[in-house]
């Protein structure tokens, strides 16, 4: 990182003064109408402390103090006190509400009382868990003895960690993999493991989420069995009274008399948290949720780009009727760097962090030459040590302005900044609400501003404040009865020891029972008298984030360098030959991507042109789960199967837009058996509402594209874990369709709400692409930034006919809401 360059003096950093400036409109390097929509304002709260507990004892008090924590906040010590009893306990609260010390607290007073107890700790990322060491080892505790267990932990040290580590934290996927399996060589750690920290337990939500709760069932069972070890004859009943804060003056072995690990876990706000973290638990949870800590005002603000006839496109977006996201984002952000505000800039996608952290330098740079080097990109696929410069320099001051997709929401501890802009709305209001809480240093005035991309679902919160401020925050969704989940996690449970009679209740009751039925039939399962047995040589291959495969490394070739990682659900999209990639703002082209052994091979280059995948979808319907029969509109939920390839790519000038050419692509096909809502409406039907049946393909096809966007208003999921097809005439259906489904294995629970709330969802759809005041469609209404068609053909005006067709004929449910749009 180069010095920092001079800001430019002005007033102190005042957000809500920077604010006031943006929408009086003359800092900005554009002229325009005000894009404010409504600003929210949210009061200042004071923070409740209260005493340290009596039984933290005084070495942690004084490590604690130390580090600046004189005394802890309400919450923090009600959630210690309960799991210090033996409580499952969740903590449900605000962003740097200090949710860590809420089983810190229990977890080191027990490691410092009983000096056999241990700990496993449990985060999603790697990241989050090498974070988490650092704070517990910088405690500087006698013989807590904290370690990393986890891909990156070197096979030298494997064996001490597990013979010796008495606070071991690790990941889901390590669990699964690693500790679970080979449970054998963690009997002793897990024989004596008195508390499971689960943090950032809201990130265990649709199939991933479902994977992990059998995982944690998995683990009960195994913590069960060492445990009943130790009480058969002849094994000394060390449960060595009171000394492991266990059956100690708390009395936590009350409960069944069989005493299991306390379960702590720390979640972001969200709605119903202690029924969620039952789900993943598989255990009565209680939820603290009065948050304790001090928090500064906040000035909200919904900001929407003004309409720009004649802009063009970055590379995210299509042929944008307003001003890009991306680019009011980065002059936002320049802005604010300039008056000296530290702000982060959450954008969806990485590339588009890439460009507005690039966008953003470039503007600095040339008003103050060294200034850009103060903005920087950030995202999870970064190696660790260029995460750790970043996250430094920001906590220093002498970065100010950072632009990153979500991953600093896994709770990487980013304090001191001013203003978050939130390019885009990031799928629901409690992922809102969590980057929103980034901004706020002690008790002073933050800003939050929602960017709206040119998005349906974006168009509309803007314009219903009430929609974003007025609702509760949604419950994580997960389902463990999915079958693609229960089936491949009972194989991994048996692999792990047979199963029995009294895991069928730990797993889920009847369902499993079924399910078990259908392993022995297919094979992979035997039944014994004394339970059911996995009998394969190897073990199950089962990975628990679902669209599989190891993450994609993407190579410079000319020097070997490991630039970064992509996901392999996205790496068909983002680094296919020819495509361009970003990193760090250096522009790379791809020349080779290497499915089998996952990684892509790339070389610096700057062209002028942007590049678009272009994807080709068909659909069958395997079976229908559920039907409503309405006249000349049919409404479904049922099993589908989706297969879809990327096969080709746009290469697009930068600036203008223009197709330059299309370029085909040797991708395979995947294929993927789902959930699908799907309706149909009859041609003699669409044909009475006055469309011609020439249009029926783009009436349905705008339809389709609209609905998916506004599927997250009553289904909490994200616009991208979704897919769609419109046809006018469908094999398996005989009539114009559109189908809505899952993009998970098995479906998610999204489809199926859907269904429940189709006249909700399909009103607020309607209501959407009526009052959009565009011509014939553009982004905000009928247009889909990931159309595997080009967009082509579209017909707004007749996805009003298609959708008031739907509406006539289709009675509402109980799960529709008077109160909700349509
Ligand atoms: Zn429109
Ligand atoms: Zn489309």
């Amino acid at each position: 990182m180069t010095s920092p360059a001079t800001v430019t003096p002005g007033p102190a950093p005042d957000p809500a003064g920077l604010l006031r400036r943006w929408r009086a409109g003359g800092q900005l390097p554009r002229q325009g109408p005000d894009a404010v929509t409504h600003v929210e304002r949210l009061p200042a709260r004071d923070g409740v402390s209260v005493p340290w507990p009596d039984w933290v004892p005084d070495q942690l008090r004084a490590a604690l103090a130390a580090r600046g924590v004189d005394r802890p906040w309400q919450h923090q010590a009600y959630a210690a006190e309960l799991a210090r009893a033996g409580r499952h306990v969740v903590v449900a609260t605000g962003t740097g509400s200090g949710k860590s010390l809420a089983y810190l607290l229990p977890a080191l007073a027990t490691l410092l009382a009983d000096p056999r107890a241990t700990v496993l700790y449990l985060a999603p990322t790697k990241a989050l868990a090498a974070d988490q060491l650092r704070t517990v080892a910088g405690l500087g505790l006698d013989g807590v003895r904290p370690a990393c267990y986890d891909g990156d932990t070197p096979q030298s040290e494997r064996a001490w960690i597990r013979q010796h580590a008495r606070f071991v934290l690790t990941n889901p996927d390590m669990l699964h993999r690693g500790i679970l399996p080979g449970h054998n060589g963690w009997s002793q750690f897990l024989r004596r493991l008195t508390y499971v920290i689960v943090d950032e337990c809201h990130s265990y939500r649709g199939v991933f989420g479902s994977h992990v709760a059998h995982v944690l069932r998995r683990l009960r069972r195994q913590t069960e069995r060492y445990g009943r070890v130790r009480q058969q004859p002849g094994v000394p009943a060390a449960r060595r009274g009171g000394v492991d804060g266990r059956t100690g003056a708390a009395g936590r072995a009350g409960v069944d008399g069989r005493a299991g690990p306390t379960f702590v876990l720390a979640s972001a706000t969200s709605g119903a948290p202690e029924q969620s973290a039952g789900q993943l638990t598989g255990l009565p949870v209680t939820a603290v949720t009065e948050d304790g800590a001090p928090r500064g005002a906040v000035t909200f603000a919904l900001w929407e780009p003004p309409l720009l006839p004649g802009a063009r496109a970055d590379t995210e977006d299509l042929t944008p009727a307003r001003r890009s996201a991306l680019r009011e984002s980065a002059d936002l952000l320049a802005d604010a760097v300039s008056a000296g505000v530290r702000t982060l800039a959450f954008v969806r996608s990485r590339r588009g962090a890439e460009v507005v952290a690039t966008t953003a330098r470039r503007a600095l740079d040339e008003a103050v030459p060294g200034l850009g080097a103060r903005v920087a990109a950030y995202r999870a696929g970064f190696l660790a040590e260029e995460r750790r410069a970043l996250e430094r320099s920001l906590a220093s001051g002498e970065l100010l302005g950072m632009a990153t997709t979500n991953a600093l929401e896994l709770g990487v501890d980013l304090v001191g900044l001013d203003a978050v802009l939130i390019c885009g709305y990031p799928g629901t209001r409690a992922s809102l609400w969590q980057q929103a809480g980034r901004a706020g240093r002690a008790g002073r005035e933050a800003l939050a501003v929602l960017i709206a991309r040119d998005d349906p679902l974006d168009t509309y919160l803007v314009h219903h404040p009430e929609a974003v401020f007025g609702r509760p925050v949604e419950a994580t969704v997960l389902d463990p009865t999915n079958p693609y989940v229960l089936g491949p996690q009972l194989c991994c449970a048996a692999a792990e020891g047979a199963l029995t009679s009294a895991d069928v209740e730990l797993f889920g009751g009847a369902v499993v029972k079924q399910t078990l039925d259908e392993l022995v039939a297919a094979g992979l399962l035997r039944r014994r008298p004394t339970g059911w047995y996995w009998t394969a040589a190897g073990r199950p291959d089962v990975d628990l984030r679902g669209e599989g495969g190891a993450p994609v490394q993407v190579v410079e070739e000319a020097t070997g360098r490991l630039l970064g990682t992509v996901d392999p659900g996205s790496s068909h999209f983002l680094v296919h030959p020819g495509a361009v990639y970003l990193h760090q703002g250096v522009s790379y082209v791809v020349d080779d991507l290497d499915l089998a052994d996952a990684y892509a091979l790339v070389h610096a280059e700057e062209p002028d042109w942007s590049t678009h995948a272009r994807e080709v979808t068909s659909l069958s319907v395997v079976s229908v789960r559920e039907y409503r029969d309405a006249g000349p509109v049919g409404l479904f939920v049922g099993d589908v199967d989706v297969t879809s390839q990327i096969v080709s790519y746009q290469r697009r000038r930068i600036g203008s837009g223009e197709v330059l050419d299309t370029r085909p692509l040797d991708l395979p096909a995947r294929q993927l058996r789902t959930v699908a809502v799907w309706f149909t409406a009859s041609p003699a039907a669409l044909a009475a509402a006055g469309i011609d049946p020439a249009d029926v393909p783009g009436a349905l096809h705008a339809a389709e594209h609209a609905a998916i966007g506004l599927l997250p208003l009553v289904a909490t999921c994200d616009r991208w874990d979704i897919g769609g097809l419109s046809t006018a005439s469908h094999a398996d259906t005989e009539a114009p369709t559109v189908f809505v489904y899952d993009g998970h294995p098995g479906g998610a629970g999204f489809a199926e709400r859907a269904y429940r709330a189709a006249r909700t969802w399909l009103g607020a759809t309607r209501d959407l692409i009526a009052a959009c005041g565009c011509d014939t469609g553009c982004p905000s209404c009928v247009q889909s930034p990931k159309c595997g068609n080009g967009n082509n053909p579209l017909g707004k005006a007749d996805a009003v006919r298609v959708l008031d067709v739907v509406l006539t004929n289709l009675p509402p449910t109980s799960a529709d809401q008077p109160s909700d749009p349509g």
